[in-house]
C-alpha cells in the first residue's frame, strides 16, 4: 500500500484511487520565459519518479501539467526583444522539453497551454459569478474569498490573520475589490499585452484559474493527486481549490504533493537573487542524469542544498552504479556455464530482500533516499556474489534487477558518452545474432541504441560496417 503525506491533513496517508487501477494527477508547470533553472526541476524529477512507481505499481497514470505561456514575466521579456510573447512562450516551451528529455522526464500525458484554454476560463468564471462565489467591476472579476467556508483548508490559515497580514493590498490600488482577501480571475487588457474577449472585456486571465480548468477539462471534476513546489501551496494551490470546488460543489484534489525547496550553497535559489543556475549550464559539466541522480538522493519533502562538492559524489555514485551493471553485463557474455547452481539459486533468493527494500522505501510517501540505499545495498551484494565462474544466468539476473529499480526511478544505468570500439562490436554481434534468431525487435533496438550515440551501421555484402556519424 503506497502511503502520501498529504498537505491537506499534514499526515501520510493510504493511497486509494478514485478509480480502481487508475491515477489523475496534475502538477503545475514553469511559466515559459527563460530557460528553466535546476529549482524548477525538482518538482519535475520528483513527479515523474511518483508516476513511474505508480506505473510501477500497476496504475495506469493520466499525467496532466501545464505551461504558463501568458504572464506579466513573459510580456516584460517579449517587450525587451521586440518581439511577441507567444514566440517567447514557445521559444522556451521547446527548450524546456529538451531539458526534461535530458533528465529522463516523461512527456506528460497532456501539456495544455493556458493560451489555448481560455474558453475554458470564460466559462468556469461565468459559473463563479452566477454562483455567487465572484463578482466584475470595471472589466477585472474577482473571487470572493470569504463565501468559500472553507478558504485556508490546505495552508492552514485563517481568514482574520490573513486579512490583517494584507492590509497593504488596501493602498496599493485595488480598492474597488469588495474585500482585501479577493483575489483575481481576470484583468483587464493593458496596452501592448496580449489579451482575449470576454463578458467582461478584453482581457487576460488570472494565474489560478488556470490550473482550475486545465485539470477539470483533462481530468475531470475531481482527481487523486495535485504536485508542486512548497511556494504553490499558498496562494495558488489555496485558490485553486477555491475556485474548483465552489465551481463543482466537490472535492477538488484527495491528496496534495508539495516538494521542498532546492536551496544553493545554503541560500533560497532564486532568480531574483540571481544565485541560480539553469538546467542547461549543468548539462555543459554533467550528464543530467548526475542531476536526477542527486535529487533522487533526498526525500522531496527535505529542504536540499545544491552544491558542487554534493553533484560530484552524485557522479560518483551513479557511476558505480554503471560500473557494477558493466561489469555483470561483461560477467553475462563471458560465462562459462549458463544455468544456475543451486548454491545461486539461494542468493538470488536473498537478493529478493534488495527489492522489498526498495518497494518499502517507495510505498512510504516516496522515500527515493531509502529506496537508492536499497539499490546500493544490491549492488554490493552482486559485486561480492558475480565473479568468475559464475553462470551467466546468475549475472544477467543481478544486471537485470539493478537496472529495473534504477528504471524506476528514471535513472539510466547505461554510461552515457562515447562508445568503445569493443563495445560496438560486441553490439553489433549480438545485432546479428538477434537477427539470426529472428528477434527483429532486439535487432532494431540495438540499431537504435546505436544511432543515438552517433554509430550508424550499414548492412553491406561483406557483413556490418559502421561509422561514427
Ligand atoms: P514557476 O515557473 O516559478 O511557476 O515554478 C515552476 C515550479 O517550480 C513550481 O512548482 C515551483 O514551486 C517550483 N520551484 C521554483 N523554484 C524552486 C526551487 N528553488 N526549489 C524547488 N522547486 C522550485
Ligand atoms: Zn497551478
Amino acid at each position: 500500500m503506497i502511503r502520501i503525506y498529504n498537505t491537506l491533513s499534514k499526515k501520510k496517508e493510504d493511497f486509494v484511487p478514485l478509480e480502481e487501477g487508475k491515477v489523475r494527477m496534475y502538477v503545475c508547470g514553469p511559466t515559459v520565459y527563460n530557460f528553466i533553472h535546476i529549482g524548477n526541476a525538482r518538482p519535475m524529477i520528483v513527479f515523474d519518479t511518483v508516476r513511474r512507481y505508480m506505473e510501477h505499481k500497476g496504475y495506469e497514470v493520466n499525467f496532466v501539467s501545464n505551461f504558463t505561456d501568458v504572464d506579466d514575466k513573459i510580456i516584460k521579456k517579449a517587450n525587451e526583444e521586440g518581439v511577441t510573447a507567444e514566440e517567447i512562450s514557445k521559444r522556451y516551451i521547446e527548450e524546456c522539453k529538451k531539458d526534461m528529455e535530458g533528465m529522463n522526464i516523461k512527456p506528460a500525458t497532456t501539456h495544455p497551454l493556458a493560451t489555448r484554454e481560455i474558453d475554458g476560463m470564460i466559462d468556469m468564471i461565468t459559473t463563479l459569478i452566477d454562483q455567487g462565489y465572484a463578482y466584475a467591476v470595471n472589466g477585472t472579476v474577482y473571487f470572493r474569498t470569504r463565501k468559500f467556508a472553507e478558504y485556508g483548508k490546505l495552508s492552514h490559515k485563517n481568514l482574520d490573520d490573513l486579512q490583517a497580514g494584507n492590509r497593504s493590498l488596501l493602498v496599493s490600488g485595488e480598492q474597488e475589490k469588495e474585500d482585501p482577501l479577493d483575489f483575481v480571475l481576470w484583468k483587464p487588457k493593458k496596452e501592448g499585452e496580449p489579451s482575449w474577449a470576454s463578458p467582461w472585456g478584453d482581457g487576460r486571465p488570472g494565474w489560478h484559474i488556470e490550473c482550475s480548468v486545465m485539470s477539470r477539462k483533462y481530468l475531470g471534476e475531481q482527481i487523486d493527486i495535485h504536485g508542486g513546489g512548497e511556494d504553490l501551496v499558498f496562494p495558488h494551490h489555496e485558490n485553486e481549490i477555491a475556485q474548483s470546488e465552489a465551481c463543482s460543489g466537490k472535492l477538488f484534489a484527495r491528496y496534495w504533493m508539495h516538494n521542498a525547496f532546492l536551496n544553493i550553497d545554503n541560500k533560497k535559489m532564486s532568480k531574483s537573487l540571481g544565485n541560480f543556475f539553469t538546467v542547461r549550464e549543468i548539462s555543459e559539466k554533467y550528464d543530467l542524469q548526475v542531476l536526477r541522480f542527486f535529487m533522487l538522493n533526498a526525500h522531496y519533502r527535505s529542504p536540499l542544498n545544491f552544491s558542487t562538492e554534493l553533484m560530484e559524489s552524485s557522479k560518483n555514485a551513479l557511476e558505480r552504479i554503471q560500473t557494477a551493471v558493466d561489469n555483470l553485463k561483461y560477467a553475462a557474455e563471458h560465462a562459462q556455464t549458463v544455468e544456475l547452481t543451486e548454491e545461486e539459486r539461494e542468493i538470488l533468493k536473498e537478493a529478493g530482500q534488495y527489492e522489498d527494500k526498495f518497494d518499502e522505501a517507495m510505498d512510504d510517501d516516496f522515500n527515493t533516499a531509502d529506496a537508492i540505499a536499497a539499490v546500493f545495498d544490491l549492488v554490493k551484494y552482486a559485486n561480492t556474489h558475480a565473479k568468475e565462474g559464475s553462470s551467466r544466468e546468475l549475472a544477467r539476473f543481478l544486471c537485470e534487477k539493478i537496472q529495473f529499480l534504477c528504471g524506476i526511478l528514471g535513472i539510466i544505468t547505461e554510461k552515457q558518452g562515447e562508445l568503445l570500439d569493443a563495445e560496438i562490436e560486441t553490439l553489433i554481434q549480438e545485432r546479428q545474432a538477434a537477427r539470426k534468431e529472428k528477434n527483429f525487435a532486439r535487432a532494431d533496438e540495438i540499431r537504435n541504441l546505436l544511432l543515438k550515440k552517433g554509430i550508424v551501421l550499414e548492412d553491406t555484402r561483406e557483413g556490418v560496417k559502421w561509422k561514427r556519424a
